[in-house]
């Protein structure tokens, strides 16, 4: 039998039609019948007629339907059958997509365009997700789960949104409506939403993807440090490790260092995604963009190695994830410079810290701790003093220290005593030497710089190096320090 057997149950001969050559003449098909197969149904198709472009006229069971010869001789009838129509799969059968499987839980018909197509009930084999779709799509290979791919379109709470997964609950806070409101939502959501800071209570709208990729509101409230630098600070205070952040050295031309360890000779560059792709948050921030970003990282480090620095570590933080900066630095070289393995550090300590809000932070331990100083708030939080005030300043704003906290810490900072390496000079504070640098040496110096150099966060001030001064210096030059004026020794 000469028949164009297409699918396991259809088929149609089409042995009795006239040929040119192995070519069907379809002019001269016209008054033939056909018999045909298609699933359940069989039965004849009378041609009727034959137009240009490959059409033809038939009728089946008294009526008239137009269809292109090749549609004929592929046994595609299924708009006229009306029948159940061939399913290429069957319930349980599972399909392979790109990033997906499904199963199939039921064969249905799906109208679209008004046209009845073939479809299926089936449930996502990766996140149990229950969904129908027409037989094409599911099974082009290409079909998405629309629940657990990249970009959902459905959030069903206990599988796709912010409450679904406990590493996210940090969320919570940022909503209004807490959990409620958080379960609508996946992470990556661009929806805008009027999300809250959890530490000051202001409302800031926003898409809720910008809070997951940052993890902070970016509120005025905030300490500015970015979640890259906190994971690794809380990783550094972890091991016990002495380092200056934000270091400032007098060969940088005002580039400031991530993190600097000093008995190392040791720089670590935190690189968020603003380094590695175009269009991140920073560029409507008015930050650089990525080409001068990643000129400015060679730059840098560049510069520094020319300064003998012997160690120049970058990390790869694009995503602020834990597992994703955890990875960067186990992969890095810090495990082997640090002598530290990855059990050795409490990883979720690190993420901890990296949400938290270190403006808060200082201010309630400087609550809790009436008489602490300045100096020991920088020491345990491995902060500049600068960095330290500004902080208290800010919770002033906010309420989370008071005026007089501020003025007594104030009060306490400016008897400590320096002394001048250069000149070998001694002086009763940074303020003396500011009011009278002009004379000693020449040129204008500010307090706070001195200061800086005295607490380590730089090297020199304009040349000097300045150090508060020992016990053991005060007792060598006890005499000189109970007068009030700068002396050479
Ligand atoms: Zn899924
Ligand atoms: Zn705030």
């Amino acid at each position: 039998m000469d028949t164009y057997a297409i699918k396991n149950n259809r088929w149609i001969d089409l042995s009795k039609l006239p040929k040119r050559g192995k070519i069907i003449s379809w002019k001269n098909s016209i008054g033939y019948t056909v018999p045909f197969k298609y699933g359940d149904v069989e039965g004849n198709i009378f041609i009727e007629g034959y137009k240009e472009c490959q059409t033809l006229i038939i009728i089946y069971k008294d009526k008239k339907y137009e269809i292109k010869t090749g549609n004929f001789t592929q046994c595609h009838f299924g708009r006229f059958i009306d029948t159940p129509i061939f399913f290429e799969k069957n319930i349980g059968d599972v399909v392979v997509a790109k990033n997906c499987e499904y199963t199939i839980l039921k064969q249905i018909y799906i109208t679209k365009n008004k046209k009845r197509l073939n479809g299926y009930r089936y449930q996502c084999n990766q996140c149990g997700y229950i969904d129908e779709d027409i037989e094409s799509l599911l099974l082009s290979g290409r079909k998405q789960c629309p629940v657990c791919c990249n970009n959902p379109r459905i959030v069903i709470p206990e599988i796709n949104s912010i409450v679904a997964n406990p590493e996210n609950h940090w969320m919570i806070p940022y909503f209004q409506g807490g959990y409620d409101e958080a379960k609508l939502y996946t992470i990556g959501s661009g929806k805008k939403v009027d999300l809250i800071c959890p530490d000051c209570g202001k409302i800031k709208n926003q898409p809720v993807r910008y809070l997951y990729y940052d993890k902070t509101l970016r509120c005025d409230c905030g300490d500015g440090i970015s979640y890259p630098n906190k994971f690794l600070y809380s990783l550094l205070n972890q091991l016990n490790i002495n380092y200056i952040s934000e270091y400032n050295f007098t060969w940088t031309n005002m580039k400031r260092y991530d993190i600097y360890i000093q008995n190392l000779q040791l720089i670590i560059e935190n690189h968020g995604s603003q380094h590695y792709k175009p269009n991140s948050s920073f560029q409507y921030c008015g930050g650089r963009n990525l080409k001068e970003e990643q000129q400015n990282d060679q730059y840098k480090k560049e510069l520094a190695i020319h300064n003998n620095i012997k160690y120049y570590i970058e990390i790869d933080c694009r995503k602020s994830e834990l597992n994703w900066i955890k990875d960067s630095v186990m992969n890095s070289e810090l495990p082997n410079l640090l002598h530290f393995k990855e059990d050795d550090i409490d990883w979720l300590e690190c993420e901890r810290y990296a949400l938290k809000n270190i403006v808060k932070e200082v201010c309630d331990y400087k609550k809790g701790n009436e008489f602490t100083t300045v100096e020991e708030l920088a020491n345990r939080y491995k902060l500049s003093v600068s960095t330290i005030y500004r902080y208290l300043k800010i919770g002033k704003n906010f309420g989370w220290c008071s005026h007089d906290d501020l003025r007594k810490l104030k009060a306490g900072r400016t008897s400590r005593k320096i002394y001048c390496v250069e000149n070998n000079m001694f002086f009763k504070s940074a303020s003396a030497i500011q009011k009278n640098s002009l004379e000693l040496f020449g040129i204008s110096m500010l307090a706070n710089g001195i200061r800086e150099c005295c607490r380590g966060e730089c090297i020199d001030y304009k040349g000097y190096h300045f150090k508060y001064i020992t016990e053991e210096l005060c007792q060598y030059n006890v005499e000189q320090l109970t007068q009030n004026t700068p002396l050479s020794a």
